[in-house]
């Protein structure tokens, strides 16, 4: 097991191309790590330096206090696995799990123990002699996992490992991967770019976003704290709504748009006075739209259209329409009303999110 310290990594790529810009990270010993972002926000090449499979433009790499930049990819003592898995297809099971060790020379006997205890850990003890044609996607995807904790790297390195598995069995590895991060304490650094993935999987999720660290931080704390515009928006599903306004001292401080307007609580406002008259971004999660008046005094309002209505089962997700805004509710209510009626939706302003127009960082 091992820590993982960058130290303003950067890779440019054909002296033009700045794929990763200045990261540094600090990956504790048995920690799930998951680096999330957009394609081509530089998720993969990160990782690659880190495996050394990608030469380091500017930075450093440590693991365990010894930095990798010159050390070759094999003396690293990682083992990743890809999105393809790239299994040997005229090897059983067995030997795929088995090449990695053959290759470091290790005894028949450990070799046979090792794969042995990892295909019972997996559950592929009775797949052992099969070929990988003749195995599932989910199975191959085991064996590849299997393939790399059978050699008890210090780090495991996942690239989008789950992409190529239909949504049920997706959902399955993933806790596979989690129930295995539990029990062998392994240090994983996992690069998806589905929010959902890292939100359930990481101890800690890094986003990424044009080669650059954008936020680092608990899943918890990403959806609640955004520190920007990006991270508000990528992370949860469906999206943070936003709206453009202007704050405007008229006695009070004022939200105003053509959608809506509305005044803040003393301490909202002691927090965003400085920023009157600057057009600021507005931000509200669907789950976070009311149908409900409440007492309190601290709550928007907006009067809308309702464009589409999906029923989930256990809630709804209601598509609205206002002045060109288009934004979405989601709520365990049913909706009485029908589309192309208007409806009143309500918001608590304590869960309101306020963004900068131009840098779009948090200005709460
Ligand atoms: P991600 O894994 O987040 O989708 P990558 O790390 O693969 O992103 O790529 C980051 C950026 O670097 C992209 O703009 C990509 O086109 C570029 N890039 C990646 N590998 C190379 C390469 N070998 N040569 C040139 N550009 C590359
Ligand atoms: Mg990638």
């Amino acid at each position: 097991m091992a820590d993982v310290v960058l130290k303003n990594v950067s890779k440019t790529f054909d002296k033009c191309v700045k794929a990763v810009q200045n990261v540094n990270l600090e990956i504790s010993d048995g920690e799930f790590m998951v680096l999330v972002g957009p394609s081509g926000c530089g998720k993969s090449t990160t990782l690659r330096m880190i495996a050394g499979l990608e030469d380091i433009s500017e930075g450093e790499i440590y693991i365990d206090d010894k930095c990798v930049n010159d050390l070759p990819s094999k003396d690293r003592d990682i083992a990743m696995v890809f999105q393809n898995y790239a299994l040997y297809p005229h090897m059983t099971v067995f030997e795929n799990m088995a090449f990695g060790l053959k290759l470091r020379k290790f005894p028949k006997e450990e070799i046979k123990k090792r794969v042995e205890e990892t295909a019972n850990i997996l559950g592929l003890t009775d797949l052992l002699d099969r070929r990988p044609k003749k195995l599932s996607g989910g199975q191959r995807q085991r064996v590849a996992v299997g393939r790399a904790i059978v050699r008890k790297p210090k780090v495991f390195l996942f690239d989008e490992p789950l992409s190529n598995l239909d949504a049920k069995l997706r959902v399955q590895m993933r806790l596979e991967i989690a129930k295995l991060h539990n029990e062998l304490g392994i240090t994983i650094i996992y690069v998806t770019h589905d929010q959902v993935e890292a939100m359930t999987m990481g101890d800690r999720i890094t986003v990424m976003k044009d080669g650059l660290v954008q936020q680092v931080d608990s899943p918890t704390n990403l959806y609640h704290k955004p520190v920007n515009k990006f991270v508000a928006g990528f992370i949860g599903s469906p999206s943070m709504n936003f709206f453009s306004g202007q704050l405007r001292k008229n006695g009070k401080l004022i939200f105003s748009s053509d959608l809506l307007e509305f005044s803040f609580s003393e301490e909202l406002e002691s927090i965003l006075n400085t920023y009157s008259g600057n057009i600021v971004i507005l931000g509200i999660r669907p789950e976070d739209f009311s149908l409900n008046k409440s007492n309190e005094n601290n709550q928007g309002k907006i009067n809308a259209k309702i464009e589409l209505i999906e029923p989930l089962g256990n809630e709804n997700f209601v598509y609205m329409e206002k002045n060109d805004y288009n934004f979405i509710m989601r709520t365990r209510l049913s909706i009485n009303q029908k589309i192309n009626e208007k409806i009143d939706i309500y918001f608590d302003l304590n869960k309101a999110y306020f963004f900068d127009s131009v840098k779009s960082d948090s200005l709460l």
